[in-house]
């Protein structure tokens, strides 16, 4: 099973993502988490693209392709994977194939504008098990402090206002086009992401469970 979740910045992708990898036994691949990667290493290429995310444009396509190339060439990739903020402009949809062979079908999960600043300002991520908070709508159980594995919590540097008002600007422009593009290919299924997490989660399995 090969699925894209596309979605503006906060609408809830990679707490999604995390649920249909362990339903679906697919890996979960998100590029911002492997572009991250590179920046907390130095890598020659993380110290490239650190201004690029921090400010909320968008990195080179040849950078990310190359990034998702070597990516799904791991063993957890076998049954499937899913996509978690990629591609994000029409280009990187139309080499996607190329890449990893043809998608499924592409979830759109949609959150008015209006929601985003306040959900990517209150977020806050496990940085040892991955597992996301938000500090009003899905707080842990002790303040600042996973509820999984017991690491301290942090904030991600760009989930501030003026960068995730960027991040949001960069979404319509470049990304939201990509919808039209899948929805022509009758791939499109879209879902609110407003509403209660696990209720979100119920209405996605059941969908791509119905689309099987
Ligand atoms: P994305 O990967 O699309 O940027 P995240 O999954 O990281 O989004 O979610 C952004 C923030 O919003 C996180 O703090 C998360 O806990 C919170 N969140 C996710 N889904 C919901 C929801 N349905 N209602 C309220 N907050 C949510
Ligand atoms: P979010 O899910 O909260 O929108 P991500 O973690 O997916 O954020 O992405 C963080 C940053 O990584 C983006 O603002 C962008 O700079 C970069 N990035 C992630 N995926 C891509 C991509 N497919 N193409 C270009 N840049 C990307
Ligand atoms: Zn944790």
């Amino acid at each position: 099973m090969k699925l894209v979740l596309i979605g503006s910045p906060g609408a809830g992708k990679g707490t999604q993502a995390k649920v249909l990898s362990k339903h679906f036994d697919i890996a979960h691949i998100s590029t911002g988490d492997l572009l991250r990667e590179e920046t907390s290493q130095k890598t020659e290429l993380g110290l490239k693209i650190i201004d690029i995310m921090n400010s909320g444009e968008l990195v080179s396509d040849e950078i990310v392709e190359t990034l998702l190339a070597n990516r799904v060439k791991r063993d957890d990739c076998k049954k499937g994977f899913i996509l978690d903020g990629y591609p994000r402009n029409v280009k990187q949809a139309e080499n996607l194939p190329s890449i990893v062979g043809e998608i499924e079908k592409v979830v759109l999960i949609s959150v008015e504008d209006d929601l985003i600043v306040e959900r990517m300002v209150g977020r806050r991520g496990c940085p040892k098990c991955g597992q996301m908070y938000h500090i009003k709508y899905n707080p842990p159980k002790e303040d600042g402090v996973c509820g999984v594995c017991g690491e301290a919590l942090v904030q991600r540097k760009d989930d501030n206002e003026e960068t995730v008002k960027n991040r949001l600007s960069v979404y319509h422009k470049s990304t939201a086009p990509i919808i039209d593009y899948y929805k022509n290919k009758g791939l499109l299924l879209e879902i609110s992401g407003v509403g209660d997490i696990d209720e979100i989660s119920k209405q996605l399995i059941d969908a791509l469970e119905g689309a099987r």
